[in-house]
């Protein structure tokens, strides 16, 4: 709770600091007898600058927000962070779209000569066409089949994009001339650089510590589980990591994969669902082959909001964080209520059976309830997991944590229901196997 205040004061500051010193340059501009053209065109031009301001420093935000910090991340949460994110984007990219024309009607109603050409005004119409890409991928990718690669290829832009719009800013920006926004300017360059060392210091840290795989286990006909032996950092249950497999000399990209084994365990181990690309070359992975791990990650854990009774609530492969938190509490006898409720499409989909089974035997405070969408023959609960299922298994509503995971339609109904049946917000945790 203080970390998140203090980057909530922090971010504010950020954006109010320029914010005055603009506005000590207001009142000098204001004064004297002019005519309305050149007042309305001081104002434009004012505004403008503001613009440039603002959405410099929201670009700023975006670089720090898609650095994968993980002081940022364990305090906000992916989810928080990816809203942020967005939001970040369009204002940001709203105001330096208006930028540019702000100050051209402002200096033409000034009857100021403007020089179109000028090399520093071309080097931020650069950095304006890579965010304008940029914000063009992230909206398309939903209507046009964009590959992530490509995706998050064109997100990189972001490394390039501040030092060209510090730059221009720097240079021709007038409110910049000023020695207490210069400073801080060359402030927000300095974290800039810091975060990138930190970026690059972490690629090495991680790639100096690879890890074996020791097991490939087939959990269902499409759930295979990874196990890994190395020096594995402390982490929660329910937390995730990212993941580059090594074959043939060649790197893969980096992946998100909740870990499904415990912090009580020796072994690590992620459980992957074959969906595309790399998830399905998954089964075919050697014992012995080597892994580069980045963890942890997240916030999705129950001991990040301990309480007596538990509901999770998983659609699918989003069993992974609680199958995770299960073994946990199984190992360190935590005596908790918790009730499992999961939905898939037939009983051939339920992975670590014959384990929840076993769990469920020997913690009489846990109880499992699957939901069936498409077996007919089903002899427990069939169709989607929803508001009148829900309320059948769960009697308390008050004092209770409910965390949801699974695809994104189920998640988006299950916390839609949770809140109709009177479960505040704050009560309600969910992950989404999604980056963007
Ligand atoms: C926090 C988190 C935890 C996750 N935990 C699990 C888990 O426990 N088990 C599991 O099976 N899946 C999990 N996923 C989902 C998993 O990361 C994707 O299914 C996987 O990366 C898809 O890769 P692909 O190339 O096989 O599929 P593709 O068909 O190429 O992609 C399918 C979708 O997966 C996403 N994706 C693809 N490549 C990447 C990448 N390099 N990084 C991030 N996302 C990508 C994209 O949204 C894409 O549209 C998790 C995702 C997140 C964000």
């Amino acid at each position: 709770m203080m970390k998140k205040a203090l980057m909530i004061i922090l971010m504010a500051g950020f954006i109010i600091l320029p914010m005055i010193i603009w506005s000590r340059t207001l009142y000098f501009n204001a004064s004297g007898g002019l005519p309305i053209n050149i007042y309305l065109g001081i104002y434009i031009y004012d505004f403008g600058r503001l613009l440039a301001l603002i959405g410099f420093m929201l670009i700023f935000f975006q670089y720090v927000l898609s650095s994968r910090i993980r002081f940022i991340e364990r305090t906000v949460g992916l989810d928080k962070i990816m809203r942020l994110h967005r939001i970040f984007g369009i204002v940001g990219l709203v105001m330096i779209l208006f930028h540019p024309s702000a100050t051209f009607i402002g200096n033409f109603l000034q009857e100021q000569d403007q020089l179109f050409f000028h090399p520093l005004k071309i080097v931020g119409l650069v950095a304006l066409l890579l965010l304008c890409l940029m914000a063009g991928i992230a909206i398309l990718y939903k209507y046009v089949n964009i590959k992530y690669e490509t995706w998050k290829n064109v997100h990189r832009f972001i490394y390039i994009v501040f030092p060209i719009a510090f730059f221009h800013s720097l240079r021709l920006g007038s409110d910049t001339q000023k020695l207490s926004l210069k400073i801080f300017w060359w402030i927000l360059f300095g974290l800039y650089l810091i975060i990138l060392i930190y970026k690059i210091a972490m690629r090495f840290y991680i790639r100096s510590r690879p890890f074996n795989i020791t097991r490939v286990l087939q959990e269902t006909h499409d759930i295979w589980s990874l196990f890994f032996k190395g020096k594995i950092k402390s982490y929660k249950p329910g937390q995730f990591l990212f993941i580059q497999l090594i074959r043939n000399g060649k790197v893969s990209e980096s992946h998100p994969f909740t870990i499904s084994s415990s912090p009580t365990r020796d072994e690590l181990s992620i459980s992957v669902k074959s969906v595309g690309d790399f998830t399905s070359t998954i089964k075919n992975c050697k014992p012995s082959e080597l892994a580069y791990i980045d963890m942890p990650y997240g916030v999705f854990s129950f001991l990040n909001y301990d309480a007596k009774n538990f509901v999770f609530i998983a659609g699918g492969i989003g069993i992974t964080p609680f199958i995770s938190m299960l073994r946990y509490m199984y190992d360190t006898k935590l005596g908790r209520n918790i009730i499992l409720i999961w939905g898939n499409k037939t009983s051939k989909d339920i992975a670590f059976k014959d384990e929840l089974e076993k769990m469920a035997s020997e913690m009489p405070s846990f109880k499992i309830i699957h939901v069936m969408s498409s077996q007919q023959d089903w002899q427990g609960e069939k169709g989607f997991i929803n508001a009148e299922k829900i309320k059948k298994y769960v009697s308390d509503f008050k004092d209770t944590q409910f965390f949801v995971c699974g695809p994104p339609i189920m998640m988006k109904n299950v916390i839609r229901d949770l809140k109709q049946l009177g479960v505040t917000k704050n009560h309600i945790h969910y992950e989404r196997f999604a980056l963007r």
